[in-house]
C-alpha cells in the first residue's frame, strides 16, 4: 500500500516502494509493544521501508501532514515505549537492514571497518565479521539482539567500556536521515555537530540508516573468571584499580553484580557459577557477612597466535585482588561463545515466561563519589532480597565516552553502571508491576534526596523540565540541535521529549 497525498504538488513525491502495514488491532501489532511491556502506543502505520530513499520518503511525506511522527523502530528493546509513535509511522529498520548487505572497508593503511545496517543486530555484525573476515568491533553490549541504531542513539555499554570506551565511542561514519528527509554522511571530520548529536541522541535528531565500525582482529579465545566479595568496600576498590590500570596491564572486560547471601536459585549463591562451573560453598564466606554479596567478573582475551601465556597473566593479575578466596569460577570459552552469553539467559526466561511479562527496568550511571552510599541505602536496603534477576554494579572512565556526543553522564571521572534488571513471573504467580515500578521511582528519588551525581540511562521522563534537568548544562545544545536537524519534531515521539509542530503548509495524508 502507498502513502497517498490529498494534494497534486506533493504527489510528485508520492513514495511508491514503501510497504505500508495498516495496524488493525494494537493487540496484534508489534510495534505498539516493547519489551519493557508497560506501555502501549497504537502507530497508524508500520512501514518496512526497503532503502534510505524509502526511509527519506517516509519522514519526508510525515512532514507533509499537520501531526504525524515517525519512529524508527530497532528491535523494540526499550522498555518505556521509546520507540512507539501514537498514530504516527512506525520504521521497521530491522526491514531495511535485511536488504542492505554488510560491507568491510579496508584503507590502505590497513585499518578496517565493518558498514552495517542501523537495523542490524549486534549478533548479525559479530558472526558477519568473525566468521567472513576473523575481524571484530571491540565495544559491545552483554546482550547482542539489540540494532546497531538502537544502541548507538543510547551508548551502548558492556565490560569492554571501561577500556575500549562505549559503543558511542567505537563509530567513524553515519549515516543518517535527518528530520527534514534528507540523507547526510557525518563524521568528526564531516558535519561533526549532526554526527555527535546523533551518538546518544535518543533518536531526536535522524535515523540512523549506516554506521561504520573500527574492527581489529577477533580474539580466538577467553579467559573468563568470577570472584566473589562479601564487603562493598573491598569489591569498589578492587573494581576501580582494575578499570584505571594502563592498558597493557588491563583486562579486555571487567563487569560485576551484587546478589543476594540466600540460596535462592536465581538471586543468591547459584547465580555466580559460570555456566558448567564449579558448586559455590556459602562455608568460605566470612562470619558476618552482610545480606547481599558481590561478584566481579573479569576476561582476558587470547589471540590465535599469542605467545603470552594468559592463564599465567590471569593468575597475576587475580592476586593482589581482596575476593574471598576459594570462591573464584573459571571457564575457557570461545570469543563468539562469551559475547553471546546472555542467549542462555533469553532461552531460559522465555521457557519460564518471563522473557514475554513486564520488565520494569531501571538503568543508572552513579558517581563513584557516591557508590558506596548507594549500596548502603538501596542494594542492602530496599533491595536486600534481590529483584528476581541480575543488579549489574560496574564502573567505567568519563573520558572514554566524547563529550560532544548527547549522551548526559555524571560529573565523577569514574561512574559505575547499576542496572537492576527484573525478571518477574507474570502476575499473578509474580509480584505486582506497578509496585516494581514504584519501587524504581523510590529507587530514583533517594538519589534524588540524597544528593547523588548520577544520570538514569534510558530515561523516560514525561515533560520537559524534566528532560532539562536530565540534560543540563547539554539541554539547551540539544534544543538547538533539534531545531536545526529535526525542526518540525517529527522523530522518536515515543521519547516525549519535543511535541510535533504543524508545517505551515500541511497536507492530509491517507494511509
Ligand atoms: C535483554 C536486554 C539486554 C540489554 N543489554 C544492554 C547492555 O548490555 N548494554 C546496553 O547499553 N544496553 C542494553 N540494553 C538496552 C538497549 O541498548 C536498549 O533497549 C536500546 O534501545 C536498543 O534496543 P533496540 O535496538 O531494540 O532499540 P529500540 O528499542 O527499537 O529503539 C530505542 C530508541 O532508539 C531509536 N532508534 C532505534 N533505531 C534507530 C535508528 N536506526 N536510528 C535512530 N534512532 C533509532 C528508537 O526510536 C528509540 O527511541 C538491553 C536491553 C535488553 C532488553
Amino acid at each position: 500500500m502507498m502513502l497517498a497525498y490529498m494534494d497534486h504538488a506533493a504527489a510528485a513525491a508520492e513514495p511508491d516502494t514503501i510497504e505500508v502495514a495498516m495496524v488493525a488491532d494494537a493487540a496484534e501489532c508489534a510495534a505498539a509493544r516493547d519489551f519493557g511491556g508497560l506501555v502501549s502506543a497504537r502507530p497508524a502505520a508500520v512501514v518496512r521501508p526497503a532503502s534510505v530513499d524509502d526511509v527519506a520518503s517516509a519522514i519526508q511525506a510525515a512532514a507533509l501532514t499537520a501531526h504525524l511522527t515517525v519512529a524508527a523502530r530497532g528491535n523494540g528493546h526499550s522498555v518505556a515505549g521509546q520507540a512507539m509513535a501514537e498514530g504516527g509511522l512506525v520504521l521497521d529498520m530491522r526491514a531495511v537492514s535485511r536488504r542492505m548487505p554488510m560491507q568491510l572497508v579496508l584503507l590502505s593503511s590497513g585499518a578496517a571497518f565493518a558498514d552495517v545496517p542501523g537495523g542490524a543486530l549486534w549478533e548479525e555484525v559479530l558472526h558477519w565479521a568473525v566468521s567472513n573476515h576473523g575481524l571484530a568491533p571491540a565495544s559491545w553490549t552483554d546482550y547482542l539482539r539489540l540494532t546497531v541504531g538502537g544502541t548507538l542513539s543510547n551508548g551502548g555499554v558492556s565490560g569492554q567500556s571501561f577500556r575500549y570506551g562505549p559503543q558511542v565511542s567505537n563509530v567513524v561514519e553515519l549515516e543518517v536521515v535527518t528530520g527534514d528527509g534528507k540523507c547526510r554522511v557525518c563524521s568528526p571530520s564531516s558535519h561533526p555537530d549532526l554526527f555527535f548529536a546523533v551518538l546518544g541522541g535518543l533518536g531526536q535528531f535522524g535515523v540512523i540508516t549506516r554506521a561504520r565500525i573500527p574492527l581489529s582482529p577477533a580474539p580466538q579465545t577467553v579467559k573468563w573468571t568470577r570472584v566473589v566479595y562479601a564487603s562493598f568496600a573491598d569489591y569498589a576498590a578492587d573494581a576501580e584499580w582494575l578499570v584505571t590500570r594502563p592498558s597493557e596491564s588491563a583486562f579486555d572486560y571487567v563487569e560485576g553484580f551484587a546478589f543476594v547471601h540466600s540460596d535462592d536459585p536465581v538471586n543468591g549463591w547459584p547465580s555466580v557459577p559460570i555456566p558448567g562451573g564449579a558448586h559455590f560453598e556459602p562455608s568460605l564466606l566470612p562470619a558476618g557477612s552482610g545480606p547481599v554479596l558481590y561478584c566481579l567478573e573479569v576476561a582476558l582475551y587470547k589471540q590465535h597466535q599469542q605467545a603470552e601465556d594468559v592463564d599465567e597473566r590471569m593468575e597475576q593479575m587475580m592476586r593482589p585482588l581482596k575476593y574471598v578466596r576459594g570462591l573464584e569460577f573459571a571457564a575457557d570459552v570461545g570469543y563468539v561463545e562469551f559475547l553471546s552469553r546472555v542467549n542462555r539467559v533469553e532461552e531460559e526466561a522465555r521457557r519460564t515466561g518471563s522473557w514475554a511479562a513486564p520488565h520494569p527496568w531501571l538503568n543508572i550511571f552513579i558517581s563513584a563519589r557516591d557508590i558506596a552510599d548507594f549500596d548502603r541505602t538501596v542494594l542492602n536496603g530496599m533491595l536486600a532480597d534481590g529483584i528476581d534477576g541480575p543488579m549489574l554494579v560496574y564502573p567505567m572512565l568519563k573520558s572514554k565516552w566524547d563529550p560532544n556526543t548527547s549522551v548526559a553522564l555524571p560529573e565523577g571521572d569514574i561512574f559505575y553502571l547499576v542496572a537492576l534488571l527484573r525478571f518477574c513471573r507474570p502476575y499473578p504467580g509474580g509480584p505486582a508491576v506497578n509496585e516494581l515500578v514504584e519501587q524504581n521511582s523510590a529507587i530514583i528519588d533517594a538519589c534524588r534526596c540524597n544528593g547523588y551525581d548520577f544520570k538514569i540511562y534510558f530515561p523516560h521522563y514525561r515533560t520537559q523540565s524534566d528532560w532539562a534537568a536530565h540534560f543540563g548544562s547539554k539541554w539547551s545544545r540539544f534544543v538547538d540541535r533539534k531545531a536545526r536537524y529535526d525542526p518540525l519534531a517529527i522523530l522518536a515521539p515515543g521519547q516525549k521529549i519535543f511535541s510535533r509542530t504543524p508545517s505551515s503548509s500541511a497536507k492530509r495524508v491517507i494511509v
